[in-house]
C-alpha cells in the first residue's frame, strides 16, 4: 500500500472523526458518564513493575482486555475541535494543562491488533486504526515498528511517576516522566514506539529507518512527533522522536505545510516549560 493510497483510504474516518471531536462536549459527556460509573475503567491501572532506569526504558504496560465502549459519532458540526475537551483529538496537554477532569479515561479505548506489541496496549479507536495504518506504509517501505507504550491511565502514571521520584528525586522525575493527569499518554491519542531493542526510547531512534520515516511520513497518517527536537522550552519536554500523537489528518497535514513543529504553537497556545 502506497502512503498516498493510505491517505485516500484514510481521509474520510479522520474527516468524521475531527468532526466527531467538534461537538466533543455532547460525546464527552457520555464518555464521561460512561467511565465515572464503569468499573472496567475504574480498574483500568495496570500492575507496574518498573525494572530499568528512566529514561531509557519504560516499564511495560499490560493492558487490561477490555472491549471500546460504544460512543456515537454520528455528528454535524463544523467548528474547530476544543483543545481543552479530554474527547476532543486536538486537545492538549502539557505542564500547564493539565486533563480535567484530572482522572480522564476515553470512552472508547481498543487495542492496538495490527501492529507489534499493540495486542497489549490500548489506544482511542481512531487513533489505533491510524496507527496501524501507518505501521503497514512503514513496513512496506522497509521501516517497521512496534508500540512500546501507549495509553496509560492516571493510576499507572501516578505509580509510574511516584516510582521514578522516590529513586531519583521528584525534581529530577518531573524532567522525564509526567506528573499523573499532566500525561499525553492519557489521553489515548499517543503511543510510544521502537524498532530495536538499542534504541527503544532513545534519541537514536530518529536516526532509524522507522524513526526517519515517521518524520517524515507520520502526517500523512494525522501523527505528529509531539516532542520535537529544540521545543523543550515550548512543549516542556526534550526531544523524543519516538512519541507520536495523533492530532487527525487535517491538523497534522497543516502543520507538515505550514512547517510548524508543536502543537502549542500550531493552536495559537502558550509555551508550556514547566509546571506552574
Ligand atoms: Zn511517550
Amino acid at each position: 500500500m502506497s502512503p498516498s493510497h493510505s491517505r485516500r483510504t484514510r481521509a474520510g474516518v479522520a474527516g468524521a472523526a475531527v468532526l466527531a471531536a467538534a461537538v466533543g462536549g455532547a460525546i464527552g459527556a457520555v464518555a464521561s458518564a460512561t467511565s465515572s460509573t464503569d468499573p472496567a475503567a475504574a480498574s483500568a491501572a495496570p500492575v507496574v513493575t518498573v525494572t530499568a532506569q528512566p529514561p531509557e526504558t519504560v516499564a511495560e504496560v499490560t493492558a487490561p482486555d477490555v472491549e471500546a465502549a460504544e460512543v456515537d459519532s454520528t455528528v454535524t458540526a463544523t467548528a474547530h475541535p476544543s483543545v481543552d475537551d479530554p474527547d476532543s483529538l486536538w486537545v492538549v496537554v502539557n505542564k500547564t494543562r493539565p486533563l480535567d477532569p484530572v482522572e480522564y479515561v476515553p470512552g472508547d479505548l481498543v487495542r492496538v491488533d495490527g501492529v507489534p506489541g499493540g495486542s497489549a496496549q490500548r489506544m482511542r479507536a481512531v487513533a489505533a486504526a491510524a496507527l496501524v495504518d501507518m505501521y503497514e506504509a512503514a513496513s512496506d517501505d522497509g521501516a517497521g515498528f512496534s508500540v512500546s507504550t501507549a495509553y496509560r491511565s492516571y493510576g499507572f502514571q501516578s505509580s509510574l511517576f511516584a516510582q521514578y521520584a522516590a529513586r531519583r528525586g521528584a525534581d529530577l522525575a518531573e524532567t522525564f516522566s509526567a506528573r499523573p493527569g499532566y500525561s499525553e499518554h492519557q489521553t489515548g491519542l499517543g503511543a510510544d514506539v521502537y524498532a530495536s531493542v538499542e534504541c527503544r526510547i532513545k534519541r537514536c531512534f530518529a536516526a532509524e529507518a522507522a524513526g526517519s520515516w515517521i518524520a517524515e511520513h507520520g502526517w500523512e497518517f494525522g501523527f505528529i512527533v509531539r516532542y520535537p527536537e529544540g521545543a523543550n522550552d515550548i512543549t516542556g519536554y526534550v526531544y523524543e522522536p519516538w512519541h507520536v500523537r495523533y492530532v487527525g489528518e487535517e491538523l497534522a497535514a497543516q502543520m507538515h505545510e505550514d512547517g510548524t513543529e508543536t502543537l502549542e504553537d500550531a493552536l495559537g497556545l502558550p509555551a508550556a516549560p514547566d509546571y506552574e
